[in-house]
């Protein structure tokens, strides 16, 4: 069975004030006893599979999991490799705060298996980056890019935001021309959107947070396309750009519903031998955590067997992320005829509608409705 495994490091150096992610400041203790927690997990989680695994891609995603020092990074790199069989030129990726970054430090990851850097960027200016909370600077980020390239990583993903408070159309055009004279081979390029609960939302309904208008934002998103695509990167997923050849094997997966095994508090998991899947979280607080992998068990939480009807509309609001579009076939052979009508009768009316495209047996979003797609997929739920 082929699983990619994704490993959430839940700390980070101080919470961004946007941010509604699964983290935490972290308080400067030891973090080996997590990394522990971590290994323990994967050796309950091989114990429990069905069948042996491996696995195209391993995924260190945070939070911050660059606050690890590379010895750490790579006993979980090898325990990976151990339990559920990396494949030889697996993808691994670790998501990097530039603000944690040394050369020595990025030498250690290389030489521990990272083969792809992810770098939160996010902006080349000072006041947005303060205005983020953001916990480094604009100097940190450009020494950590030319560091990481000097450590021999080949492969690196650089996050940028727009639609940021204060910041102009061409403001966000010369953040991308700053990132794209990088020439990293990815590019993730989010809007910032307001979550619930983060500080970011008290002050949105304050009043105190002007953000660009509705026009603003979608000229935003537009150029984005325009740039990138103008400097030769695939616009191949909704937020994500890159080089041929070096999209996120490991968030493809995400999107064409292959399994994946997540560890760490909080961590989602599908696990999909039959077309159905089955998903679930690990517990997100710490302390459950802990307490369940301390007693024998796995964390796990909130297990859905999701049912056909569930299975086939996630297989048309994920696969239409991409922007290359879904294949129908396989989709078909996989789950009937019969069971897509529905979906098939939504894509014909916005087929009509001009919002989707059907081209050589595949369905795409148009061009056009590439800003719309939440809408969109909405139709398929
Ligand atoms: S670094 Fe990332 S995960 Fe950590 S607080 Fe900031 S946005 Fe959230």
């Amino acid at each position: 069975m082929r699983a990619g495994l994704y490993i959430h490091f839940p700390f980070c150096l101080k919470k961004c004030l946007y941010c509604d992610f699964n983290s935490t400041a972290w308080s400067g203790a030891e973090l080996d006893g997590y990394v522990e927690l971590l290994l323990r997990e994967m050796e309950l989680r091989q114990e429990a599979l069905p069948e042996p695994v491996q696995a195209p891609t391993l995924y260190l995603g945070g939070g911050t999991p660059s606050l690890m020092v590379p010895e750490l990074v790579g006993r979980l790199i090898e325990q990976a490799a151990l339990r559920f069989g990396l494949e030889q030129g697996a993808e691994v990726t670790l998501e990097a705060n530039p603000g944690t970054l040394t050369p020595e430090r990025l030498a250690g990851y290389r030489a521990a298996g990272v083969n792809r850097l992810s770098l939160g960027i996010q902006s080349f200016e000072e006041r947005l980056l303060e205005r983020l909370g953001r916990a480094h600077s604009v100097p940190q980020a450009l020494a950590a890019f030319d560091q990481a390239r000097r450590a021999g990583f080949d492969n690196i993903s650089i996050d940028l935001m727009h639609s940021l408070p204060g910041q102009t159309l061409e403001d966000w055009r010369a953040a991308l021309a700053q990132g794209i004279a990088l020439a990293p081979e990815h590019v993730s390029a989010y809007a910032l959107s307001i979550e619930e609960g983060t500080p970011f939302e008290k002050l949105y309904q304050g009043g105190e947070l002007v953000l660009p208008g509705e026009e603003e934002a979608a000229r935003m998103f537009e150029t984005t396309a325009e740039l990138l695509t103008g400097a030769g990167y695939l616009h191949y997923e909704i937020s994500n750009f890159g080089r041929p050849g070096r999209f996120s094997r490991h968030n493809q997966s995400y999107w064409s519903r292959q399994s994946y095994l997540g560890f760490g508090s909080g961590a989602h998991s599908f696990w999909n031998p039959d077309g159905l899947g089955r998903r679930w979280n690990n517990a997100a607080d710490l302390d459950d955590y802990r307490t369940a992998l301390a007693a024998g068990l796995l964390p796990e939480r909130d297990e859905v067997q999701l049912s056909l009807q569930d299975a086939v509309a996630e297989s048309f609001f994920l696969g239409l992320r991409v922007l290359s579009g879904l294949d129908l076939a396989p989709i078909k052979a996989c789950f009937g005829e019969d069971a897509l009508a529905g979906q098939l009768a939504e894509v014909e009316r916005l087929q009509q509608a001009g919002l989707l495209v059907a081209d050589g047996g595949r369905i795409r979003l148009a061009d056009s409705s590439v800003i719309i797609a939440n809408s969109i997929f909405s139709r398929f739920l």
